[in-house]
């Protein structure tokens, strides 16, 4: 059975919405970072500030931050 690996990883990349908010500032979350511990959501700004420690550590970086740009 490999259903537990195969939806750990499709909520590690499914895309953010609205109602994600960053765990620092509580902005709208552009990146989830999937730990073995948990899950973590940043805004684009907390992202590049935390990005050089916990991307190394994180299962799935999932960046959604160049939506950004695109508005
Ligand atoms: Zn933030």
């Amino acid at each position: 059975m490999n259903d537990t690996i195969s939806t750990i990883e499709s909520e590690a990349t499914a895309p953010l919405t609205g109602l994600d908010r960053c765990d620092s500032c509580g902005a709208q979350a552009y990146v989830r970072a999937t730990m073995e511990s948990g899950v973590l959501l940043f805004c684009a700004h907390h992202a590049t500030k935390h990005r050089e420690k916990l991307a190394p550590l994180a299962s799935v970086w999932h960046d959604e931050s160049e939506r950004l740009q695109q508005d």
